[in-house]
């Protein structure tokens, strides 16, 4: 039973954003009146997940402490973290910060519309397999590439994109972390490709949605305002 078990979600909210080219971080652009990382954090609050390390860029925990946490009443963040360089470097930090859960679920603040249902899902899976990841089929051909000339197209009904949460068994993740960083690997764009290399458990796919997208560059936030604008209806 997955609620027997401890849960730790790790939000991170430790980029810049650089591809937005907005002056403000892109997980505090409003959609929809609230900061775009409210909704992920909210979401977590809600479902079967005990406590939430919130990872933040490095000069800005204080301002999710007040304007986020706080103004949103959000008492499972027990721990606000400073991420760092890249998105895994934020992961790692984040980890550290857990309370020895048995499991972690490790999303983008970026993404806000991931919903209990798919988190409770994804816990199940992880319970059952000890690593998963959420993600959808991809709907579009998707080509290799070297320059401009393709070199091969793989099978499409093999290929799935994936999204967060990422979940893990606690302590396996953060040993394959610890490895990872002893070893300086670089290219590390998920979660599911440390564990991949370090572990011989294969890592599940969990089916999410194609609401779950990562605000990214502006068209994202023209995206995520017309699909705040559908679930509210
Ligand atoms: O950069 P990317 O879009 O892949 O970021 C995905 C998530 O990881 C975002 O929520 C972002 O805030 C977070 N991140 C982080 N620390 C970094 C880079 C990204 O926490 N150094």
């Amino acid at each position: 039973m997955v609620r027997n078990k401890k849960i730790t979600a790790v939000v991170l909210a430790g980029g810049r954003g650089k591809r937005m080219e907005s002056k403000i971080s892109k997980q505090f652009l409003e959609l929809g009146g609230n900061p775009v990382l409210y909704y992920a954090l909210n979401t977590f609050e809600k479902s079967i997940v005990d406590e939430i390390i919130l990872v933040a860029a490095e000069g800005e925990e204080e301002y999710c402490k007040k304007k986020i946490v706080e103004q949103y009443h959000l008492k499972k963040v027990t721990n606000i973290v400073t991420g760092g360089k890249e998105r895994y470097h934020s992961v790692y930090n984040g980890l550290c910060a857990a309370g020895q859960p048995d499991i972690v679920m490790i999303h983008d603040g970026a993404r806000p519309f991931i919903t209990e249902d798919i988190i409770e899902k994804a816990a199940q899976k992880t319970l059952e397999y000890q690593a998963c990841v959420v993600g959808v089929k991809v709907k579009d051909t998707i080509k290799i590439s070297r320059q401009d000339v393709i070199v091969d197209t793989p099978d499409r009904k093999r290929l799935w994109q994936v999204q967060t949460p990422q979940c893990f068994e606690y302590k396996e993740i953060r040993e394959a972390y610890e490895k990872a960083l002893q070893e300086n690997t670089d290219n590390i764009t998920d979660d599911a490709m440390i564990w991949e290399k370090y572990s011989k458990i294969p890592v599940r796919l969990v089916e999410g949605s194609y609401f779950n997208i990562k605000i990214t560059t502006k068209e994202d936030m023209v995206f995520g305002e017309a699909i705040l604008n559908c679930k509210n209806q």
